[in-house]
């Protein structure tokens, strides 16, 4: 059988298609090694890898020090569940809130469940501080948000791929679109006293990298507090320096009531998700309210440390920062000679790149296609968008290869 002969792609490609559930449409490429901002192929092709597991792997794949902490606490303790104490979540705990400016953090291990924490979170200290009525909490969110995949957070949606036939929803979100302070007042003024919170992305990412306008942040987070509603930040896409600061809001000097962090806190390695808030949020949460046998684990808590001390060492953020301006000015010379891109748009290095077609064109997978067979890997988002974030440990000579690649590949792509 020439399938067990020749580990080719095809052979890895097969298995997925027939034994795994079809919920993704991966790129036809079949990775097998990564390092910093490169991986490999089963046939031994190397590709920059510009998508980072979706900006989870900020600080380069295998990171020598990430890898260390992995396997060192690996070889000594793995989990203990919070039935008893472990000798590493404290310290990580006093390392992540001094780092973010918050009183305490609450452990948990994917985004969504972080998301899904910081919305009980927010729905009791309504009730039992703010003082709503039971069962009366609304949460405002955006339209085009994504926030995750469990069924609540499904429920406020409005992707119909996310919850359609996943019915009947949770109830309890109102949805005003994104980047729109008017709606916001709004909303607020209109029910100020039922609403706990606002959950917003500082930028969209799954949406397609929707920055919104500047200042947007700050009046919408000085509008919560007119009306006594937490601020709610999911940084688990833009947090961890990707967009040129430690979190995005930071750049409107922002301190979220509640943050939500992810993917990058691990640097990729090993799921852990994080949401901080001071202890008048926190602390309406008491033993046996909420959970999860793996929420900071030792494994989970050493390679955070470290990952948040690669962030720190390296100067991910200013870096971030640095490269994506220069990232942007050189696509922006590229749009001058191609109709193929109409824009780009980011912040730091989450940046991405549209296309001149309708989002149900098959131009944009074509062009990822090309992309890869020049060595770059990037994908879709929404048809004809194309995300582009390298690692965060990639060098200047480096995105300027990249750029290259880029040009290249669009100069020479001729549209079916
Ligand atoms: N929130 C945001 C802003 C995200 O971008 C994502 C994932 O892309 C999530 C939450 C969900 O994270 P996870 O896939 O780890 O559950």
């Amino acid at each position: 059988n020439m399938h067990t002969v020749n580990k080719t792609s095809s052979y890895f490609i097969e298995l997925e298609e027939k034994y795994g559930a079809h919920n993704y449409h991966p790129l036809p490429v079949v990775l097998e090694k990564g390092k910093g901002v490169f991986v490999w192929d089963v046939e031994g092709k190397k590709y920059y890898d510009f998508l980072s597991a979706y900006s989870a792997v900020n600080q380069g794949h295998s990171h020598p020090k990430i890898v260390d902490a992995l396997v060192n606490q690996a070889q000594k303790l793995s989990l203990t569940s919070r039935a008893f104490y472990n000798a590493n979540l404290g310290e990580y705990e006093k390392k992540i809130t001094e780092l973010f400016g918050f009183d305490k953090v609450l452990p948990m291990n994917s985004g969504a469940e972080a998301v899904e924490t910081a919305v009980k979170l927010a729905r009791k200290w309504s009730y039992e501080v703010k003082g709503i009525p039971q069962n009366a909490a609304k949460i405002v969110v955006c339209e085009n948000n994504f926030h995750g995949r469990t069924t609540t957070i499904v429920s406020f949606s409005n992707d119909p791929d996310a919850n359609n036939n996943y019915g009947p929803f949770t109830p309890g979100f109102i949805k005003i679109p994104y980047n729109n302070l008017k709606a916001l007042e709004e909303t607020l003024a209109n029910d100020s006293e039922n609403i706990a919170a606002f959950l917003v992305e500082p930028i969209q990412g799954e949406a397609g990298v929707y920055v919104p306008d500047e200042g947007f942040l700050k009046s919408a987070s000085e509008l919560c507090k007119k009306y006594n509603v937490l601020f709610i930040a999911d940084e688990v896409q833009t947090g961890i320096a990707r967009t040129g600061k430690l979190f995005a809001c930071h750049h409107e000097n922002v301190q979220p009531d509640i943050l939500i962090l992810g993917k990058a806190l691990s640097g990729g390695m090993y799921p852990v998700s994080a949401v901080l808030a001071n202890d008048e949020i926190m602390n309406v949460i008491h033993p046996g309210q909420h959970g999860s046998t793996f929420g900071g684990n030792p494994i989970a808590c050493a390679v955070a440390v470290a990952a948040l001390d690669v962030v720190e060492e390296e100067k991910l953020s200013e870096r971030a920062e640095e490269l994506g301006q220069i990232f942007r000015n050189e696509i922006q010379k590229l749009i001058e000679k191609t109709d193929l891109i109409t824009g780009v748009r980011g912040k730091g290095l989450l940046n991405a790149i549209l296309i001149n077609d309708t989002p149900e064109s098959k131009t944009a997978w074509n062009l990822c296609l090309a992309l890869r067979d020049n060595g770059l890997l990037a994908k879709p988002t929404h048809g004809n968008i194309i995300r582009l974030a390298p690692p965060l440990v990639i060098t200047e000579e480096e995105i300027l290869d990249c750029v290259a690649i880029i040009e290249k590949t669009v100069l020479e792509f001729k549209r079916n």
